[in-house]
């Protein structure tokens, strides 16, 4: 579906964290080499669940997790471009920037997105669900109309609840689904009625 037209309110539209302003599967891979996963690419995981495409066991993939979600390794977490210059745009216009995330606590990332946005903490709001389900009620509850989200089982999930999905392209959902996609944050910063 193309976005033609389409303008958003800079205080009805939130945003997933990981896959959509952090470059987590990037780092993800970093710290898999650790665990002898070498020579998979970004573009080879095709799959959310990233066990199809790195082979890796469950335990591995556990403490993978934690390190990304301590911040306890040695490798830096970037953001994906252009993702802070129009999140900076849009906390301009409108305060706090909505950020829900399925991680199980913010405490992290949100020292992360703070550091990189350059913001007082209360310029943004992170809810952290600890479920990609649960990520519905949230967005409800604050009166957003708006999600852009890397996951389509959300998605499809947000869609059903009301909220009108944004799928930001990504290896690992190239599926055929009926939503609004965008390859890059600028096509983001198009939409956004600024
Ligand atoms: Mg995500």
């Amino acid at each position: 579906m193309y976005a033609d037209g389409i303008k958003i309110d800079p205080s009805r539209i939130a945003f997933d964290i990981d896959g959509v302003v952090a470059d987590t599967m990037s780092l993800f891979l970093s710290i898999a080499g650790d665990f002898g996963v070498t020579g998979i690419r970004y573009e080879d995981i095709t799959e959310y669940d990233v066990r199809k495409s790195t082979g890796l066991d469950d335990d591995a993939l556990t403490q993978i997790i934690l390190r990304i979600l301590s911040g306890e390794h040695a490798f830096s977490l970037y953001p994906l471009p252009g993702a802070i210059h129009i999140l900076k745009r849009l906390n301009k216009r409108h305060r706090p920037t909505l950020f829900v995330t399925a991680r199980p606590d913010a405490e992290h990332i949100e020292e992360w997105l703070l550091a990189r946005l350059d913001v007082s903490p209360s310029d943004i709001e992170i809810v952290a669900t600890g479920s990609f389900s649960d990520k519905k009620d949230v967005l409800l509850e604050k009166g957003v109309s708006w999600f852009v989200d890397d996951r389509l089982e959300t998605c499809f999930v947000l869609a059903e609840a009301g909220v009108t999905p944004i799928v930001f392209n990504q290896p690992w959902n190239r599926k055929p689904h009926p939503f609004l996609e965008v390859s890059s944050w600028n096509e983001i910063e198009e939409m956004i009625n600024f």
